[in-house]
């Protein structure tokens, strides 16, 4: 179960974000900045990543312990108003905000970063599952950067013919399982310049990622696409049902017109 670093006590509404991206930190700097007298703003981390980046409001850290736990989390804590703003292949807490604020009858919208979108001179192939790609793989080259996220890398394992470079958050706390491994730590925002130099300097001839979108990622398509290289995209899962939005402004104004006097 999940600790709380902080809980708000006055009775501002309260409004909890489900985090763990760039758009949920700038949603939680704006509302905290902006409209700090008016909300209690809290935002919840799975807790994978070690060293979490500085939050604005309060921050709780873990897994709720499933719908009913979490259901009651929202009930306890007074929350108004749920932004699921989690990454766009977290869908299992995604799948749990929907079963649990339509039960405690609390209004959710996602926050959903607009995925990237094929340019002049991509050679994007496509799968819907890691697994697929993982057995797709050695089609398509010899030493592949592998960038899908520590949690991703087990269907990689059985490939024992190619060289990863893997980029992580943060060094891993075991050994990865891949056969023929570099590891290196990065969190973006990444420049083009610098993702073309790390490809050319490992002599990488393929990119394999998630369909995550965003800026902060971004650069290794373009570092990909001026050295003409394959890049091996697991497809997104569906989005969550209900309101959607795609930026950070967008859901600040969304809370605004739940949460008005
Ligand atoms: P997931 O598979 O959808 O979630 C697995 C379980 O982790 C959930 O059932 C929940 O546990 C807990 N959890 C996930 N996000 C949480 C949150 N924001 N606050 C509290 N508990 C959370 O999620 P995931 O793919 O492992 O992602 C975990 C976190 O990393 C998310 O916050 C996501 O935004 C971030 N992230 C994910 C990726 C990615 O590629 N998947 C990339 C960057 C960042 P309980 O059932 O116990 O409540």
């Amino acid at each position: 179960m999940g600790r709380l670093s902080a809980v708000p006590d006055s009775r501002k509404p309260h409004i909890l974000i489900l985090g763990g991206t760039t758009e949920a930190a700038a949603l939680a700097r704006s509302l905290v900045d902006r409209y700090g007298d008016r909300f209690d703003v809290t935002t919840s981390l799975a807790g994978r990543t070690r060293t979490p980046a500085a939050l604005p409001g309060q921050v709780r850290s873990g897994g709720f312990g499933g719908v009913d736990a979490f259901m009651d989390y929202l009930i306890r804590e007074r929350v108004a108003a749920v932004v699921d703003a989690t990454h766009p292949f977290a869908a299992r807490m995604s799948e749990n905000a929907v079963a649990a604020c339509e039960r405690a009858d609390i209004p959710r919208l996602v926050l959903l970063r607009p995925p990237w979108v094929r340019q002049k001179g991509d050679n994007w192939i496509e799968f819907e599952t890691a697994q697929a790609a993982a057995a797709a793989l050695p089609r398509y080259g010899r030493r592949a950067f592998l960038t899908v996220g520590v949690q991703e890398l087990a269907p990689f394992a059985a490939i024992d013919d190619m060289w990863f470079l893997v980029r992580l958050i943060e060094g891993p706390t075991d050994p990865l399982s891949l056969a023929d491994c570099q590891v290196i730590t990065g969190r973006g925002p990444f420049s083009a310049d610098g993702e073309q130099a790390l490809l050319e300097s490992h002599e990488i001839d393929l990119l394999v990622t998630k369909a995550s979108g965003g800026a902060a990622t971004a650069a290794k398509l373009e570092a990909a696409r001026r050295r003409g290289l394959p890049v091996v995209m697991i497809q997104r899962p569906p989005p969550p049902p209900g309101s959607l939005c795609e930026s950070p402004e967008s859901a600040v104004e969304w809370v605004l017109r739940q949460l008005a006097p």
